[in-house]
């Protein structure tokens, strides 16, 4: 009897023993996660551990232990659908990533492709149960997308720098187009249209209360006998030399005009009828005094006539012009090779 009854103490010491040991595997399993009610299981298990330990009475032990059984069965479950809640969203964000990657390209089409095979590895990594092999498969994925970005990158600097290269070719071809559109392609001055818009503009700036100016009109003497003699080659190097006898006499901001035919306008901005004058009559001297060759051996004279008007108050382009032709042609009636200023 005694011998069986140390034997059945001992086989109720070791069976606290493994329900102690028990209760401590299944504490150290609970995962800590506060949001799911982990300390409060964790406490129950370590509770129900004490009183094992302090041998309480069996009826409010079990009582205990099958209530503690139920609420850590309970937590198990409400564990288990967290994790697959967890894993569920971490799904989910690679997928939206996925997405984004294959929503963003919209370069070459090689570089889509790219785009969308890393995305679609990415998608088959994010599949791996195993979270190890499932980060290193990403990372190398976004390793090969990173290069493929870098390289799209430079592809398009040099590509923006070759757009540059062509936008400045284009900028330049536009500007010899308009800058041709209004010059007079024989003698390179200034062209009709040119100047109407250049005298409409000094126009309203003077009208603002900004500087006046003076306009000249010159108109080759005899030009059409320079014609019938020479030839109209010889002409035409005659309206050439012209110009080319204006330019140095009149400033850089001045503009020179082939009005029409054999009639040229100069635009003197900031200058009064007096000085405008002044400048037509030396012009007009020293051209009288200049030769030109023709050719070897041959050399001819030619003169201008010259109107001078300067711009005043409620003056218009037409008016301004039409008062300076009228001068010009006086000094025609007065003999030619002259400069006269308008009233
Ligand atoms: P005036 O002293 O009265 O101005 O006499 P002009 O002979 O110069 O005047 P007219 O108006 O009788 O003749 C102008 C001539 O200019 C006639 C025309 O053939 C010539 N002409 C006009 N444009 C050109 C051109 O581009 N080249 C050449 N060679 N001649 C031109
Ligand atoms: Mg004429
Ligand atoms: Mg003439």
């Amino acid at each position: 009897m005694v011998i069986e009854r140390d034997g059945a103490r001992e086989r109720v010491a070791v069976l606290e023993e493994v329900a102690a040991g028990m209760l401590a595997c299944v504490r150290a399993l609970v995962l800590d996660i506060e949001e799911i009610g982990a300390p409060e299981i964790q406490a129950g298990l370590t509770d129900a551990l004490t009183a094992l330990r302090a041998g309480g009475a069996p009826t409010a032990l079990a009582e205990q232990a099958s209530r503690c059984q139920h609420e850590t069965l309970t937590f198990a479950e409400r564990e288990r659908r967290y994790l697959d809640g967890r894993d569920a969203e971490l799904r989910r964000i690679i997928t939206v990533l996925t997405d984004g990657l294959t929503s963003v390209s919209s370069g070459s089409a090689a570089y889509h492709r790219r785009l969308l095979e890393n995305g679609s590895r990415i998608e088959a990594a994010s599949r791996l149960s195993d979270l190890v092999r499932m980060r290193a498969a990403i990372t190398s994925e976004v390793a090969g997308l990173r290069t493929a970005v870098a390289e799209r990158q430079a592809e398009e600097t040099s590509a923006t720098a070759a757009l540059r290269g062509e936008i400045e070719i284009l900028r330049k071809s536009v500007e010899t187009e308009r800058s041709a559109a209004r010059t007079d392609p024989l003698t390179g001055a200034a062209n009709r249209a040119a100047f109407d818009d250049e005298l409409a503009r000094r126009c309203d700036l003077a009208a603002a209360g900004g500087d006046g100016f003076a306009l000249l009109m010159a108109d080759v003497d005899h030009f059409k006998q320079v014609n019938d003699r020479y030839g109209h080659k010889v002409g035409d190097r005659v309206l050439t030399a012209l110009v080319t006898f204006l330019r140095p006499r009149v400033r850089k901001g001045d503009l020179i005009a082939r009005w029409g035919g054999e009639e040229f306008a100069v635009i003197l901005p900031g200058a009064s009828a007096r000085i405008a004058f002044r400048k037509a009559r030396t012009i007009v001297a020293e051209l009288a005094t200049s030769d030109w060759a023709i050719d070897e051996g041959r050399t001819l004279k030619f003169t201008i006539s010259m109107g001078v008007a300067a711009w005043k108050d409620g003056d218009d382009p037409a008016g301004l012009t039409e008062r300076a032709d009228k001068a010009m042609y006086e000094a025609k009636h007065a003999g030619r090779n002259r400069a006269v200023k308008a009233r």
